[in-house]
């Protein structure tokens, strides 16, 4: 089925280190939905929603940070900044009582893109434990 599918594609994934699309939406060389933009972040509609809300919260620079378990204590800085900026998006979306924030790391937990990002999901009533 599709969640086997898609599974396997992230499992099938790995961090080379190289670029990803993400360059490209920074650069606006591929269209997507802003957010939210700072001079250090940007948010963004993920493109296969997975709650009424989806928006991805990317470093502009990544520096390393390809997952976060590359995070060092120079990152320090931008992962409270993240973070923050998942808040901001919480409140433009009007989901503030009802939000969750997930990261991803490595293929075991279906990271596919290699550029650290936040999920922000909500405007439905999230499930625990996430699967
Ligand atoms: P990950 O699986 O945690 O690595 O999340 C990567 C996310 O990026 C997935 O939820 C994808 O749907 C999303 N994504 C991939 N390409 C694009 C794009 O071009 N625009 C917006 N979201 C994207």
């Amino acid at each position: 089925n599709d969640e086997e599918a898609s599974a396997k594609a992230a499992a099938a994934s790995a961090d080379s280190g190289g670029p990803t699309i993400f360059d490209k939406i920074i650069a606006k060389e591929i269209p997507s939905s802003i957010v939210y933009e700072d001079e250090k972040v940007l948010a963004f509609r993920d493109i296969n929603p997975q709650a009424p809300v989806h928006v991805l919260v990317i470093p502009k620079f990544r520096n390393g940070l390809t997952q976060l378990s590359k995070a060092e204590p120079k990152h320090t800085e931008i992962l409270g900044h993240l973070l923050h900026a998942a808040k901001v998006v919480a409140e433009k979306e009007g989901i503030m009582d009802r939000f969750r924030v997930v990261i991803n790391n490595g293929p075991g937990a279906c990271q596919s893109v290699y550029h650290l990002h936040l999920h922000v999901l909500g405007g439905r009533q999230m499930k625990w434990p996430p699967g």
